[in-house]
Order: structure tokens, then C-alpha cells, then sequence
């Protein structure tokens, strides 16, 4: 049983890696993101307030994303593990997540730490546009190069501060440093090295 964060700048293949992992290992991607923009196409008020944020580049309040989190990890299939994609982004989301699994009687084991580039990230986010194109469909509103700036800028400043936490703090979980400018292939090995 394994519950995972993988943690990481926007592009840097959590989402890509998280499906992968979810088929093979066979426990479920949490991702906040999906979520919101479920929220968003849905409509809901969430929806929203949501996309306004989004579009910024800014984050969700923590309050809604714990709450969100809070309800999705208590269902059946996440009994035998985990992959968090997008979630905690700050410091109040790793308290959050960590009361809500004392509640349940679980731990973190592994956050997994993708190291990218920015000038990589940036080359990934037009890439992702152009083939969203090339494939008539419509790209992320958040991909393009403002909103981008925005979204690597709150990475830096509320995020990275949630490694720091995990590094400094004792628990169950062991942090796993990952190349993740290497092929798709060898990150999900190098993960799978990690986390067995
Ligand atoms: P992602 O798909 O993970 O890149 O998330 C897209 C956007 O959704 C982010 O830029 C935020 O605006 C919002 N979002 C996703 N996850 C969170 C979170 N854990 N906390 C706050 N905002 C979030």
C-alpha cells in the first residue's frame, strides 16, 4: 500500500506520470486540478470562482481544496493507496492533509520530488499548446505564457515552502528526488524504483 504526493512545478509530468502509475499500481490520481475543472465545466459556484483564480494562476483557498481532498480520499477505492497530483500546494494544505489521514489512520509514505527546469517547463507548456491544436482541441486557458509566469511565480512562493515542510518534519514518508527531464518511461521506472 502506498500513499504518494508527487510534487513539482506545473509541466513537470505529475499528471503524465500519476495516470501512468494509476493503471500499473492500481490506486487512484487525486488531482486537484481535474477536480476544479470538473467544478468549472459542471458550472458549479465553486466552478466559478474557481476559473477567475485559475486563469490568474493563483491558488483555490485552502479551505475548499482540503474540503474537496477531505471528501475524495475517504472513498473505498483509495483504501490501498493513493497518488496526490496538484495537492497540498501550501504549507495549511500539508496540516490539512495530515489531520484529515490521522483521522483515517494513515500516513504519507512517499512525496515524490520531480526536478525540472524552468526553461524545460516553459519549452513543455508551448509545446502542450500546440499539440492541443494540432489535434483541434482547445489548449489549457492557464497554459499560455502570462498566465504561466504567474503560475511558476506561486509555485516558488506558496509551494516549494511544502517541501521544506515535508524534509523537515518526522513521519512515515520518505522524500524521493526525481530527474523528471528524463523520458516518460524512465521517470515511471525511476519512480517504481522508490516507492517498491
Ligand atoms: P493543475 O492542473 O494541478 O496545474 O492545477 C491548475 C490550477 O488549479 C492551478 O494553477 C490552481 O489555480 C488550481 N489548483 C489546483 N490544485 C490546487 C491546490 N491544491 N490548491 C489551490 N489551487 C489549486
Amino acid at each position: 500500500m502506498s500513499n504518494i504526493i508527487l510534487f513539482g512545478p506545473p509541466c513537470a509530468g505529475k499528471g503524465t506520470q500519476a495516470k501512468l502509475l494509476q493503471d500499473k499500481k492500481d490506486i487512484p490520481q487525486l488531482s486537484t486540478g481535474d477536480m476544479l475543472r470538473a467544478a468549472v465545466d459542471a458550472g458549479t459556484e465553486l466552478g466559478k470562482q474557481a476559473e477567475v483564480i485559475m486563469k490568474e494562476g493563483g491558488l483555490v483557498s485552502d479551505e475548499i481544496i482540503i474540503g474537496m481532498i477531505r471528501e475524495r480520499i475517504k472513498e473505498p477505492d483509495c483504501q490501498n493507496g493513493f497518488l496526490l497530483d496538484g495537492f497540498p500546494r501550501t504549507v495549511a494544505q500539508a496540516e490539512g492533509l495530515k489531520q484529515i489521514l490521522a483521522e483515517m489512520g494513515a500516513t504519507i509514505h512517499y512525496v515524490i520530488d520531480f526536478h525540472v527546469p524552468d526553461e524545460v517547463l516553459i519549452a513543455r507548456t508551448e509545446n502542450r499548446v500546440n499539440e492541443a491544436i494540432a489535434a483541434g482541441q482547445t489548449p489549457r486557458k492557464d497554459d499560455n505564457p502570462e498566465t504561466f509566469a504567474k503560475r511558476l511565480e506561486t509555485y516558488r512562493e506558496q509551494t516549494l515552502p511544502v517541501l521544506g515542510y515535508y524534509k523537515q518534519t518526522d513521519g512515515d514518508h520518505v522524500v524521493v528526488e526525481i530527474d523528471g527531464t528524463q523520458p516518460v518511461d524512465a521517470v515511471t521506472k525511476a519512480i517504481e524504483k522508490a516507492i517498491n
